[in-house]
């Protein structure tokens, strides 16, 4: 997928999920960031609930069904407004995930 593709998505989600309040800012992952001690990460979701502003960073190293997963991952986070480090509720989110972007 193409940044521009993503985005779209990205803007689409936000209406199913009443996100569209929000400022989402689909961008590639800088490569520094990709790889940090041994973890591989696809997908990143920075967001200002203040402001509600968010940019989500895509792994551009990955399939574009991989991608698209991603983004449903971090897009899943935004509409829970929360986000740990535990496993099982990593997990959870991308279980959903992946139901949503069959
Ligand atoms: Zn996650």
């Amino acid at each position: 997928m193409t940044l521009p593709q993503l985005q779209t998505l990205a803007d689409e989600l936000k209406q199913l999920w009443k996100l569209s309040n929000w400022a989402v800012t689909v961008k590639w992952m800088p490569e520094e960031q990709q790889e940090v001690k041994g973890t591989v990460y696809w997908g990143r979701c920075n967001w200002e609930g203040n402001n509600e502003t968010a940019d989500i960073e895509i792994n551009p190293n990955q399939s574009s069904k991989a991608m698209r997963h991603t983004l449903y991952h971090e897009m899943v986070h935004l509409r829970l407004e929360g986000h740990n480090c535990d496993s099982f509720y990593e997990r959870g989110i991308d279980l959903i995930a992946g139901e949503l972007c069959q």
